[in-house]
């Protein structure tokens, strides 16, 4: 790169850091995306695809609704084919205990005036008519869509770089610089650059990034598996959560997971910010397995120390999830005896405390934006994110209230009763 200054220089390509330097270039501003791989090689194209407003904690929900209105018109914006189909979302009741538990979340959609509604066992198989009479009922958004997540940060990338937007791929950025309290510049693994502002957009990497400027960011990784199912029957457009969570291409291919469980692989992060974890472990420890191998030996030998050791994060997916997850397929609708895994994979989530992410400045060091922590759910939000971040940073004041999601919200004791029902 011959100019060596840049207004923002925002680290990390996924979609968040896609979508910021899209609405930054869009008005103008010099901004540079510095990758350690290449974009969209972690979190952003290893998740599920669900574009979903349905489900989510209260704190978010606005914001991902004013979401779902950029996403009907994002392909017509970026010029891009990013296979969005709005079929709604449908979180399945495959016993009592979950119908209970997804009730509790229809008045949170009534106040913000979101359309979903319950449906029962009979009104759900006019939805999927292959779904089994074990499956109780659902809860449905139809509004709510799902998008391809190997598409959509290479067309943002496009989009942002025919506005003037920089990329620089394999190019870690090893420390940020900070003098007299504010942000100066990023020494990168190819060169410094200078600038006022940095965007932390890292990802899985944030708490990483940020524990040198004595920024305690407390995040984990939660490691979830997916695989790509060969085409089968016509199932629904809808994205479905239950004990299985997928969604079907338009070319009959499935997505497909376990629906709520995670694996944690312990690392020294895990003790370092255990207490924080105590009330999401609680509520989640049946659903969770703690994992203590290769991850914590790999970090006690600092190899997760130098950002570009690891181009892109690719765990090993668990074959024992994947034939869980087809098992429970095949016993939830009808039609599916034979389903051929074509490919499967893994991604590492940056889980907060309180499962929401932080989008904010800092005041100490100025300069700094945090854009990070998205808990498994910041695909369908990212290009919001993107145009939050870039307000934050020419407006001052963002257009939506961001204040739940503020950085100070952990030294100030965070809310642990949290209103996401996925
Ligand atoms: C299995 C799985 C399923 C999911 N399903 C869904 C879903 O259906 N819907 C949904 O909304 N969300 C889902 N998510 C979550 C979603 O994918 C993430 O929240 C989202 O992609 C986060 O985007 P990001 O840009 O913050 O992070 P990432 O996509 O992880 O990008 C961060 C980038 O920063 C780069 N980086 C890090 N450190 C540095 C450095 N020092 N220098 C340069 N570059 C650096 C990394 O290489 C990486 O490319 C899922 C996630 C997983 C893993």
């Amino acid at each position: 790169m011959k100019d060596r200054n840049a207004d923002v220089v925002v680290v990390g390509g996924g979609i968040v850091g896609c979508s910021t330097a899209y609405y930054l270039a869009k008005r103008g501003v010099s901004v540079v995306v510095c990758e350690k791989g290449d974009v969209g090689l972690e979190q952003s194209s290893r998740n599920w695809g669900f574009v979903r407003q349905q489900g989510r904690d209260e704190a978010e929900l606005p914001l991902m609704m004013a979401c779902n209105r950029i996403w009907q018109s994002l392909e017509a914006e970026l010029e891009a084919d990013l296979e969005w189909i709005q079929g709604g979302n449908i979180a399945l009741a495959y016993n009592h205990e979950r119908l209970g538990f997804l009730e509790q979340w229809l008045p949170i959609a009534k106040e913000h005036g979101l359309e979903t509604s319950l449906l029962s066992a009979q009104q759900l198989r006019k939805l999927v008519p292959a779904a089994k009479s074990n499956l109780l009922g659902a809860m449905f958004t139809s509004s709510d869509g799902q998008a391809e997540p190997q598409k959509v940060c290479p067309a943002f990338q496009r989009a942002a770089k025919t506005k003037g937007a920089r990329f620089m791929t394999g190019c870690a950025v090893e420390r940020i610089e900070i003098q007299n309290g504010s942000v100066s510049g990023v020494y990168t693994e190819h060169g410094y650059i200078r600038t006022s502002t940095v965007v932390c957009a890292a990802g899985a990497w944030s708490t990483r990034l940020m524990r040198p400027l004595g920024v305690r960011l407390p995040s984990l990784w939660i490691k979830g598996s997916v695989a790509r199912v060969a085409p089968v029957r016509t199932l629904t457009p809808a994205g479905v959560w239950g004990r299985t969570a997928f969604r079907q291409r338009s070319d009959g291919r499935l997505y497909m997971a376990l629906g709520v469980e995670g694996e944690h692989d312990l690392m020294i992060d895990s003790l370092r910010f255990f207490p924080a974890y105590i009330p999401v472990y609680l509520h989640n420890r049946k659903e969770l397995k703690l994992k203590l191998g290769r991850v914590l030996i790999d970090d006690l030998f600092g190899r997760y120390d130098d950002f570009s050791r690891h181009r892109a994060l690719d765990p090993q997916p668990s074959r024992k999830e994947i034939e869980q997850a087809v098992r429970y397929m095949q016993a939830e609708y009808e039609g599916l005896k034979s389903m051929t895994i074509e490919r499967m994979w893994a991604g590492y989530m940056d889980c907060t405390p309180d499962m929401l992410p932080v989008i904010d400045a800092l005041t100490r060091p100025r300069g700094l934006v945090l854009a990070t922590g998205f808990s498994g759910h910041g695909f369908g939000m990212g290009p919001i994110v993107g145009k939050m971040v870039s307000e934050i940073i020419l407006d001052a004041k963002p257009s939506l209230d961001l204040n739940a999601l503020r950085f100070s919200r952990f030294k100030e004791g965070i809310k642990t009763r949290s209103t996401q029902v996925v």
